[in-house]
């Protein structure tokens, strides 16, 4: 039975909405009309080849330079574009941020869903974090906020990053998915089960991307018009509520239909179904910070609801498909380290390891010009005397601006107002500080204990021991020991489970 939907409809609205006609050509790279775009030209009808055969070469160079790398994390994703509004005037007491100056003012944003272990390839329904990456296209700058569908993460220091990722890709040696290497380093490093408990919980497997939240994960930093400072945390809460896939049906949909949440997506926003989130953001001053019982910039823990309430700000919503898959979706590069003037980092040490990591990604993926990509360049003025030349200089290259700063020459300056906001510090002793037992268990006892409903830890249980029995019983036994030092009954019902395995 044939199934048709807006997404199979792609070619059909093409051929309809099309700019050329039939006395249009088609044309080599550098507009040549082409006479004969299926025979390539040989000596005789049985060939060899020859090498003045351009338009063959030309198509065959092409096609084997036209794929770019994949993304090392993160690698399959769908794209949309749409606006943030604001709805609510409370954060302009914490931010300068430009966006956020009036309620109804809309920015442009641009958004990547994705999976984050498998490759370009892999199905969409596997128990994975999901990315949740918004680009703003502020007045004063791109403002990237690089999230994901968890408001916390595996680990708390950057170092153990490449190694955590390897732990849950593939194999050296079988180049398979390997149990022992994936639960290896998470009981390795207790500070892995908070995220472990949320990924094989209900929300592990969510029902595409537009029934999930967003969360950016990290603590950031706000900046107001007296240059006074708090923390912060955004929440990006789904209006379609949330909804998840029950692991069965994953597996049949991982067969039947992989591609499965880009096709949600494309085909809600083309039915004109625009997906829609409210956006939330937690305030901690910096007096609270130094009373706040964790690490107020630990990864793996979240700030409680209810001593740091959510403050409603406004809507983003979705309402444009890109046109081009490839320009707008595999180019759109998020750097956590684009920022505006009123928003900042803190000193969470994954995010900083972020600020660094993903313009060098994209460096090495896009090139150093990764920034004149059409979908990453700012909707503003960019004024870049020094950054000039590279591959790819899809501008005028500044044209005849002086290339070196300062000089007597160009009016455009720098301006002290806006320096970033500067945080005094004791400068502590520099070291290779170990953060390994830094309160691992008490919110993962909390999200048990008092999240959880009885049916959601019994499927908890169940999604956890048909995974970690496949892995070796002395990894098993460590993983169980830190799910009992979490909370006695998660440990002593995980175990059971294995046994009965
Ligand atoms: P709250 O009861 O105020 O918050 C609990 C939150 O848990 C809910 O608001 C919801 O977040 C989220 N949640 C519900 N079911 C799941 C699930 N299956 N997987 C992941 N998250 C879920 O309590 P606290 O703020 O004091 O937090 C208690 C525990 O809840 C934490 O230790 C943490 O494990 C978990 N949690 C807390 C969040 C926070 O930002 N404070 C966010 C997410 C989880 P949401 O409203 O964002 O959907």
């Amino acid at each position: 039975m044939s199934r048709r939907d807006r997404a199979t409809d792609s070619y059909k609205e093409y051929a309809e909405k099309q700019k050329y006609t039939s006395n249009d050509v088609i044309t080599s790279a550098h507009g040549c009309p082409i006479g004969d775009h299926t025979n390539v030209m040989t000596v005789g009808p049985r060939g060899p080849l020859l090498v003045s055969d351009q338009l063959y070469m030309e198509e065959q160079a092409h096609f084997d330079r036209e794929r770019i790398p994949e993304r090392v994390v993160h690698a399959k994703g769908a794209g949309a574009f749409g606006y943030f509004e604001v709805t609510k005037p409370d954060i302009q007491k914490y931010t300068k941020a430009s966006l956020f100056k009036s309620v109804g003012k809309r920015t442009p944003v641009a958004i990547r869903f994705s999976t984050v272990a498998g490759e370009l390839g892999a199905a969409d329904t596997v128990r994975d974090p999901r990315g949740f990456a918004v680009k703003f296209y502020t007045d004063e700058g791109i403002w990237d906020m690089t999230g994901n569908n968890t408001p916390i993460f595996f680990i708390r220091d950057p170092f153990l990053f490449p190694s955590f990722i390897r732990s849950q890709k593939r194999n050296p040696r079988t180049h398979l998915k390997d149990p022992d290497m994936f639960w290896d380093l998470i009981s390795l490093r207790p500070e892995c089960l908070h995220q472990t408990a949320f990924l094989f919980s209900d929300r592990g497997i969510p029902d595409g991307y537009r029934h999930m939240n967003g969360y950016g994960s990290h603590t950031y930093k706000f900046i107001n018009d007296k240059n006074e400072a708090v923390y912060c945390k955004f929440h990006f809460k789904t209006d379609q509520g949330i909804k998840n896939i029950d692991p069965a049906r994953a597996a049949v949909l991982a067969g039947t239909d992989p591609d499965y949440a880009i096709r949600d997506l494309y085909n809600a926003i083309a039915n004109k179904n625009f997906p829609s989130w409210t956006f939330y953001v937690q305030i901690m001053t910096y007096q609270q910070a130094e009373k706040f019982p964790f690490n107020p910039f630990d990864l793996t823990k979240v700030w409680p609801h209810a001593d740091y309430p959510l403050i409603e700000v406004g809507k983003l919503v979705l309402d444009r498909n890109p046109e081009n898959y490839f320009a707008e979706v595999e180019q759109l590069a998020f750097s956590p380290s684009s920022f505006v003037p009123g928003i900042g980092p803190s000193p969470d040490k994954m995010l900083q390891a972020r600020l660094f990591a993903y313009d060098d990604t994209h460096r090495h993926r896009l090139g150093a010009n990764f920034h004149h990509i059409p979908v990453n360049r700012p909707k503003c003025p960019v004024i870049t005397p020094t950054l000039r030349d590279g591959p790819y200089c899809f501008d005028d290259n500044g044209g005849g601006m002086p290339n070196y700063f300062p000089n007597s020459f160009l009016k455009a300056k720098d301006n002290p107002k806006y320096i970033e906001h500067r945080d005094r510090v004791m400068i502590p002793d520099i070291d290779r500080h170990e953060s390994a037992n830094e309160d691992n268990y008490t919110q993962v006892a909390n999200f048990w204990q008092k999240v959880l409903k009885e049916d959601e830890r019994e499927r908890l249980i169940e999604n956890m021991a048909k995974h970690l029995i496949n892995a070796q019983e002395f990894i098993r036994d460590r993983f169980v020991g830190h799910c009992e030092k979490a909370h006695k009954e998660f440990g002593k019902r995980l175990r059971l489970a294995l046994d009965k395995l």
